[in-house]
């Protein structure tokens, strides 16, 4: 199923996507018993079966504003970096990395990004032009938890997936070149736009997807989950192996080559530009890059 964190006129609701059309969850899944409205992160974080009834009444997709499937995390987005070859050979080339290694890396490279940088599809990506001006994109696949877990055996992994989404794991180069560390220079506000939906793991084919970014039209990544050096198993081990996953846990596994970073001039974003980011049966999350003040960092759901 796939599911939608969104705000209408009656305010904040998760439903399910059947076309056109938003389902929002009945009464009794979508509310707690105090009547509180849930987000799609407490219902994961409760067990909630996927496939719940949906309610009758429908709402046209064109008349809700999507939010981030899960609008703020419980904690870090968990990242992958250099997780594809020619784009491990594309960062480590560039000049960026501030710890080059010998281009492919035999252990996953891990690192995290905020809560607080998640945005939805349609949202603006804050230029930040006081801090950088090297914007970057990256997309990727994200896996959403949803069995916790502690020294989760790769064969027993995809049992504690609850689902997918799309990850733009924005980053500004100069900031994570300079920093030596990568955590300020992708957490700032805005920087993890998530979405459009996520979609229940029953329905997607993790071991063969296609990841595809655009940039005003152009494609600049195309690369298939067949191409991860660690694929989504060996991930959720490798992370859990000290560390209790939490259900509603984000994985962001890695981008593919064709960053800005990976032409020569570098190709960063610019205000105005659009970044479209499609993975076969997640949709495509889109984001336009613009000047800071356009959104509202401190709004929660
Ligand atoms: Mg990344």
């Amino acid at each position: 199923m796939k599911y939608v964190s969104f705000r209408s006129d009656t305010g904040p609701g998760v439903g399910v996507v059947l076309g056109e059309h938003v389902f929002p969850l009945p009464h009794g899944y979508a509310v707690s018993s105090d009547g509180a409205p849930l987000g799609l992160l407490e219902l994961i974080q409760r067990g909630t079966p996927t496939s719940v009834p949906c309610s009758a009444t429908a709402i046209p997709l064109s008349d809700v504003q999507l939010l981030p499937p899960i609008p703020r995390p419980a904690r870090n987005v968990i990242c992958v970096g250099q997780n594809y070859h020619q784009h491990s050979l594309e960062f480590d080339a560039s000049g960026y990395n501030s710890t080059p290694g010998n281009g492919v890396p035999d252990r996953p490279v891990v690192f995290t990004k905020a809560p607080s940088s998640v945005i939805g599809p349609d949202d603006v990506i804050p230029v930040h032009s006081d801090l950088t001006v090297e914007l970057d994109y990256e997309g990727e696949l994200g896996v959403i938890i949803g069995r916790g877990g502690r020294n989760i055996p790769a064969e027993e992994a995809l049992e504690h997936v609850w689902g997918y989404t799309i990850v733009n794991d924005v980053t500004a180069r100069d900031v994570q070149r300079d920093h030596r560390q990568w955590f300020l220079g992708k957490s700032m506000d805005g920087f993890c736009p998530m979405g459009p939906w996520a979609v229940t793991a029953d329905e997607v084919d993790v071991a063969d997807l296609l990841i595809e970014t655009r940039v005003n039209g152009e494609l600049r990544q195309s690369a298939k989950t067949t191409d991860l050096i660690f694929d989504v198993p060996t991930l959720i081990a490798t992370i859990s192996a000290g560390m209790t996953l939490q259900p509603g846990d984000v994985i962001a596994t890695g981008t593919p080559a064709g960053v800005g970073i990976g032409f020569d001039p570098p190709r960063f974003l610019r205000a105005g530009d659009t970044v479209e980011v499609s993975i076969t049966g997640l949709g495509t999350l889109t984001n336009t890059v613009g000047e800071p003040g356009t959104i509202d960092p401190g709004e929660t759901v």
